[in-house]
């Protein structure tokens, strides 16, 4: 990945002591994760044979209830990444006033190689491997890059194995039959939405703004889709083979088919683009739902968009942000925009805790107003501060945790007087 999470999750942190001047305790605890593990996932592969993989599961911060954040399986991962990862997920719940703290988990393993008993035994083997750490209490993984519900199942499913009790609340993102919520696969799409739609409302865009969107995975396709179906254009979108652009809006389900039977939106019948002219498309929102650093400097000083909206995590470079502060363009920043997924996923929780499944309906609604909420607060903290959204959101995301933590506190020394 060519960002350094790590780096930068400790500047988030930083600014947002900064901006608070914090004590430097609590900067220090802050700075590191509170739990944190590194394990050795062995699998057996198709030919037999035993192969040993890297893997981690990192608590950053539990103040605010258990850990809470994805699992990706890739290459790249590294332990500091999956530490950065977890503060930002701290962040993020913290900022969508879940409660909830941040975790993050990772395997450094290429699963686009490996067949499907594979993936189920290194699934199954890191589940093993992390299972005294998680726990519907403890630390609640879910899906990240490259894993999904059926990884979810696994794990959910080893752990009861484990435990002797069927637990599905010690992972989110499950299959509706093994416990899932209702409106978890489309949520970082519908949460995406919602936060477009209320920041065109303040910044007196209009309803029918031309949109763009980087990436057709699953926050891409679905947001499209509900975009333009709220009477929006979507006038350009793009994957990893290419870009595809109309200026009077693109028939997203048509886009959608040909991705299905080709395995890219290029294919479809309209103007191709690059990925530098996609950026640089004259539109009213940029909608960056692909993987990190996808804009950096260069491509930022291109941007004509009025308002960016980050689907993915970390999709713009501190130097794209530091160019696009020069300029009347207003970036909502993933750990609100993205944060559609966990806050679902923060339903299924409850929902697995109470016994309970919620109608589809009723899960749209809490995600819709939580969306809009967490942005009016974080846009009140940017107005008060004189900031952008990022920094408010991370002031907002560090303050909460921050009370926590001091909260936790003075419940100790009330114990202690106590006993
Ligand atoms: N991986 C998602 C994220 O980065 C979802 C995490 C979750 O649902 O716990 O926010």
């Amino acid at each position: 990945m060519t960002l350094d999470l790590h780096e930068l999750s400790l500047a988030a942190v930083d600014d947002a002591a900064d901006a608070l001047d914090l004590d430097p305790w609590l900067r220090e605890l802050l700075h590191r994760p509170e739990r944190s593990l590194a394990v050795q996932v062995p699998y057996v592969g198709d030919d037999g044979s035993i192969r040993v993989v890297p893997g981690y599961r990192i608590a950053h911060s539990t103040a605010r209830g258990p850990a809470k954040g994805g699992t990706r399986f890739h290459p790249d991962v590294t332990g500091e990444e999956v530490a950065g990862l977890a503060t930002l997920m701290s962040i993020k719940t913290a900022v969508m006033n879940l409660p909830l703290g941040g975790g993050k988990g990772g395997v450094s393993v290429d699963p686009k190689q490996l067949s499907e008993q594979e993936l189920e035994s290194l699934t199954r083997s890191y589940a093993r491997a992390i299972a005294a750490n998680i726990g519907p209490d403890l630390d609640v993984p879910a899906p990240d890059v490259n894993t999904s519900e059926r990884h979810m199942d696994w794990i959910a499913d080893e752990y009861g194995r484990i435990t002797g009790a069927s637990s599905p609340a010690v992972v989110t993102g499950k299959s509706l039959a093994a416990g899932g919520s209702h409106g978890r696969d489309t949520a970082t799409a519908a949460g995406c939405r919602a936060v477009i739609l209320a920041s065109l409302e303040r910044l007196g865009l209009p309803a029918d703004a031309r949109v763009v969107i980087q990436g057709f995975g699953n926050a891409g396709s679905h947001l499209a889709r509900l975009l333009a179906a709220d009477g929006l254009r979507v006038v350009a979108v793009s994957d990893s083979r290419g870009a595809v652009h109309d200026p009077a809006g693109l028939d997203v389900a048509a886009v959608a088919a040909t991705k299905a039977a080709t395995g890219s939106v290029a294919d479809h019948d309209a103007d191709t683009l690059t990925e530098d002219e996609l950026f640089a498309l004259d539109c009213d929102v940029l909608v960056p739902a692909a993987l990190e650093g996808a804009v950096d400097g260069e491509r930022a000083a291109s941007i004509r968009a009025r308002l960016i909206v980050e689907a993915a995590n970390g999709p713009l470079t501190p130097a794209a942000d530091a160019v696009l502060a020069d300029r009347t363009v207003t970036v909502v920043p993933d750990v609100l925009a993205s944060a559609g997924g966990v806050t679902v996923s923060c339903y299924e929780w409850q929902q697995n805790l109470r016994g309970e499944r919620w109608p589809a309906p009723k899960v749209a609604e809490k995600l819709e107003s939580r969306m809009a909420a967490a942005l009016h607060d974080t846009w009140r903290v940017a107005e008060d501060r004189g900031v952008g959204l990022r920094a408010a959101a991370m002031v907002l995301g560090v303050e909460r945790i921050v009370e926590a933590i001091e909260r936790r506190e003075a419940r100790d020394e009330a114990d202690d007087i106590a006993s």
